[in-house]
């Protein structure tokens, strides 16, 4: 009997949980994404959420969704699981594994690809049938870069900051 907690979080409950805490920071009124990278020891590299690149002010670019491409969001934002491996500054991200509350795009798949992430762990998966994740499957299978659905465990985790 040593007397400790028992009620501690697990891995995947810490990791999804910082992920969805960085998703917070967001000022995109429709989507809120975020992403954690840990390493393969389990301490964490890096936290990224969808937002426009340094410089480009919130407040003067556009949060649209529709109207003439240059109007829209999509594209000045730069996603959660980019900007989480564009922050990391430690070197390589090599056999990392990414905590994402959405199933990532084509355009951050090949990113994570291409920095050597080795497992994706993923809350939503919302756009199955777009193109956009069909590629993004097809390219992660293809790198074998292993993705799995976490599963909620419906622990309701609150506190006051
Ligand atoms: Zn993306």
């Amino acid at each position: 009997m040593s007397g400790k907690r028992t009620d501690y979080i697990t891995w995947d409950e810490y990791f999804m949980g910082v992920a969805k805490l960085a998703g917070l920071r967001s000022k995109d009124p429709n989507s809120q994404v975020g992403s954690c990278i840990v390493s393969p020891n389990n301490k964490i590299l890096s936290m990224g959420y969808n937002g426009f690149p340094m410089g480009c002010p919130d407040d003067e670019f556009p949060w649209e969704r529709e109207g003439e491409p240059l109007d829209t969001k999509y594209v000045y934002v730069t996603h959660s699981e980019l900007n989480a491996i564009l922050n990391y500054r430690g070197g390589s991200l090599e056999g990392a594994k990414l905590y994402v509350s959405m199933f990532p795009c084509n355009e951050c798949a090949k990113a994570i690809i291409q920095s050597g992430i080795k497992e994706i762990i993923y809350g939503e998966d919302k756009y199955p049938d777009t193109p956009s994740v069909i590629a993004s499957k097809k390219m992660l299978n293809a790198a074998g870069v292993r993705y799995r659905r976490y599963v909620p465990t419906g622990r309701e985790i609150r506190f006051t900051v």
